[in-house]
């Protein structure tokens, strides 16, 4: 099945597009986290958000997420490892399964800090951004995962289900709660290896291992999307969201400064609309 639209991210941007695919009428599928963004959840109070003064970060939240279910709006849970513009149409590779949409709007925020050196050279090479995908090449063999937040926990005990031995190397604060991962409280530093990756450089040590698995919230947008035209961490953009690929847009914080909600929230809605006008389109091409 071939949707008008689809949305990668749960963000304010990703589900503002989506409640403005939702009036438009668009065939379209949001792809993401059902629990929307971890940077709407934890923010303290937030003052600047037209209508809204003064809410917790979770509460906002919610607000958001009631919004979207109210106009109908679905959530496919879903991790984009990879989108591929095949000319009037994009496939989005996924961590479940695959997607096929005339248009799409990345809305998957912005990474915070560079890649470890050795990320990008070593990329299919024993570097992975995804356990259900690539847990199977790893059987037998020994791996590191490096887990952003929490949530990547089950991600690498699913991993102990292939791996021979799995090091996890938290990055957040809070104390790991899987009781069955080997947990290196070290940060990592570089990727190291010859053809592929050997060893996994973090604090002092230099741990041995055939595969490493970086498991962010987001990875750079040059590697999710083959050929897009990036500024740094950032899409490059037109003032309606489109970007160097036709049928692409983008919109929130990977879409540039400033990072707010309302921003977000409105390029979303302004991607939508732009993703709107392009399908019209397209299909009035098709029918000429
Ligand atoms: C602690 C904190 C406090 C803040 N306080 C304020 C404030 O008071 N006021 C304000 O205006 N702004 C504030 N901000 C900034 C605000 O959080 C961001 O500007 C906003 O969340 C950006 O929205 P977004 O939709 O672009 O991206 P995000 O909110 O980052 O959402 C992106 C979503 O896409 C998902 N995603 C990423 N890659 C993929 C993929 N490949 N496949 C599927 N899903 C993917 C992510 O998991 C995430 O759910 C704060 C930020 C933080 C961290």
């Amino acid at each position: 099945m071939r949707y008008d639209l689809a949305i990668i991210g749960t963000g304010p941007a990703g589900l503002e597009a989506a409640i403005t695919a939702s009036i438009r009428k668009l065939h379209f599928v949001l792809l993401g986290s059902p629990s929307s963004s971890n940077k709407v959840a934890k923010a303290h109070a937030i003052q600047n958000y037209l209508g809204l003064p003064d809410l917790a970060g979770e509460d906002m939240q919610k607000r958001f997420l009631d919004h979207a279910r109210k106009m109908g709006v679905t959530i496919t849970p879903e991790q984009i490892t990879a989108v591929y513009s095949m000319g009037d149409y994009f496939i989005l590779q996924g961590a479940k399964d695959n997607y096929e949409a005339s248009s799409v709007i990345l809305a998957t925020g912005v990474v915070n800090g560079k890649p470890y050196p050795g990320e990008e050279k070593y990329l299919g090479r024993g570097v992975s951004y995804c356990a259900t995908c690539d847990a199977a090449f790893y059987k037998g063999k020994k791996v590191a995962v490096i887990g952003g937040s929490p949530k990547e926990e089950s991600e690498a005990e699913f991993l102990m289900q292939y791996a021979a031995e799995v090091l996890y190397f938290p990055l957040y604060k809070e104390p790991v709660s899987s009781t069955k991962l080997q947990v290196v409280n070290e940060t990592p530093r570089e990727i190291l290896g010859g053809d592929k990756v050997t060893a996994l450089a973090a604090g002092d040590e230099k741990y041995e291992v055939d595969g490493v698995f970086i498991l962010r919230e987001a990875v750079a947008p040059g590697q999710l999307v083959p050929g897009l035209e990036t500024d740094g961490p950032h899409v490059k953009v037109n003032l309606d969201m489109s970007t160097s690929l036709p049928g692409m847009f983008a919109a929130g914080d990977l879409a540039g400064l400033p990072y707010q909600y309302i921003k977000a929230a409105g390029q979303g809605n302004v991607a939508a609309l732009s993703a709107a006008a392009y399908v019209t389109s397209l299909k009035q091409k098709a029918k000429a």
